[in-house]
């Protein structure tokens, strides 16, 4: 066993003889991290003339990694802290990921869990690739490549950075058609487009915005009408809310998913084929859905890029698990997405006076630097843009988000108006000790 290094007496009594980069590494040790990676930092740090900040550049450089943190934003679907927060463990074992058990034969990766999509949508099949991108990429690659596609002006949208439905269509080799204008586009602008002398339309896109709204003089066309014309439809719904009527919840759908698309009635409604994510509002895994009539999604597995973008047995093991769980009407309970939309403003109002009477115990906090206030928590991930839900907030004067990320579990607020806001809507009741360690850290410094 190497002995502790006292680093900050070795760099001011011996100021011209740094530590050797194996001396320094081992006294990295206790950073966690890989014996290579504390040699590279000590070694970095020797020839910086930096030794007495090694320890320091350890913890910069872990806290590079992916790391567990407290979602405090209030945007509960954060693309930055990886959308729907999930809990997925699977044992280091084989499964039947392209196997079939009755004939024991190989087997389709598309079968298991797409089975199970087509009976959540009410569509005739579903298969799953890495993402929405992705879906939406094969769809027009299989569907409508070197044809004409026309979309509304409307819904040829950005949603997040790089997906753009223009270039989307480009990549997929298919042609794009605009069709009617930015804020009004009706059936009989796709019926001209699709009549037009010398088209070859594929089908017709219809793209949710998604995260931006047009409000005013406007009008889209519905996808009961779309389906209505003699080419097929295919609907980017995005979000990837299952059922409109969202059954899974106690009482009325919430009011702030009522412009939200939703995969059961854009098939029920004559879609050909839909898409969407599997880590908005699904809750799941990131993942990309496609599902609609068996012909359409048969050329879709088909397509050489299907087997580019097939997800791995982890991802469908966890969507497996997401689609169970809606199956077996659980999702309230058992999708931390939903959960968190399900919380009562008292739970929430309970949870923040735990958390305020620990910090002002535990850590001798005057009272008086810390409230609990009304705020408003967004679905997030481009979802039901403009909407809020009501929350609770723990608030702060001044700007602590520094403080609040450099405890050992990283706790992510915001502020607003030079105070800083915790959100308690998207942390889950068993993280409000790291909350409570967090917050009580930062107030005894400040
Ligand atoms: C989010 C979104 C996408 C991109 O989905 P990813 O799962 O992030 O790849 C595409 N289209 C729409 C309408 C979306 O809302």
């Amino acid at each position: 066993m190497g002995r502790a290094i006292d680093l900050s007496g070795a760099a001011v009594t011996a100021p011209n003889r740094p530590p050797s980069v194996d001396t320094l590494a081992r006294s990295l040790r206790s950073s966690g991290l890989p014996h290579p990676i504390c040699v590279d930092i000590a070694r970095e740090a020797i020839e910086a003339g930096d030794v007495e900040n090694a320890s320091a550049r350890a913890d910069t450089f872990r806290r590079t990694l992916l790391t567990d943190v407290v979602n405090a934003t209030g945007v509960l679907l954060h693309t930055n802290l990886g959308r729907a927060p999930l809990g997925h463990h699977q044992p280091a074992q084989a499964q039947t990921v392209e196997f079939d058990l009755s004939t024991g034969e190989r087997g389709s990766r598309q079968t298991a869990v797409g089975q199970l999509f087509a009976r959540l949508t009410g569509a005739e099949d579903a298969m799953i690739v890495n993402n929405n991108a992705a879906a939406v990429l094969l769809v027009l690659a299989a569907l409508a490549e070197g044809r004409d596609v026309p979309v509304s002006r409307g819904e040829s949208v950005e949603i997040g950075g790089s997906f753009r439905v223009p270039e989307v269509m480009e990549q997929s080799g298919c042609r794009l058609v605009d069709v009617g204008t930015t804020n009004r586009t009706r059936l009989s602008d796709y019926e001209r487009a699709i009549a037009r002398p010398g088209i070859d339309v594929a089908m017709v896109m219809k793209v949710h915005p998604s995260n931006y709204r047009v409000d005013g003089f406007i009008e889209e066309t519905s996808i009961a009408e779309l389906s209505t014309l003699n080419v097929p439809l295919m609907a980017d719904i995005g979000s990837g809310l299952l059922d409109a009527k969202v059954p899974w919840l106690k009482g009325a759908p919430p009011t702030w998913l009522a412009d939200e698309p939703a995969a059961v009635q854009a098939i029920s409604d004559g879609a050909g084929i839909i898409t969407f994510s599997g880590d908005k509002l699904l809750g799941g895994p990131q993942s990309g859905i496609i599902a609609g009539r068996a012909d359409l999604v048969e050329q879709c597995k088909r397509h050489p890029l299907a087997r580019a973008l097939r997800p791995g047995g982890l991802v469908l093991r966890s969507l497996q698990d997401t689609a169970l769980t809606y199956l077996d009407k659980r999702a309230a309970v058992d999708i931390a997405f939903w959960k968190m939309v399900d919380r009562s403003l008292d739970e929430l109002d309970a949870a923040a006076e735990r958390i305020r009477f620990a910090v002002i115990h535990d850590h001798d906090i005057d009272p008086a630097l810390l409230m609990i206030e009304p705020s408003e928590a967004l679905p997030g991930a481009g979802s039901a843009p403009g909407i809020t839900m009501a929350s609770r907030a723990l608030v702060v004067d001044g700007d602590h988000l520094a403080a609040l990320r450099s405890a050992p579990t990283p706790v992510i607020a915001r502020t607003r108006d030079g105070r800083t806001s915790l959100d308690l809507r998207a942390i889950d009741p068993g993280h409000e000790t790291v909350v409570v360690a967090a917050l009580g850290a930062a107030l005894a410094v400040s």
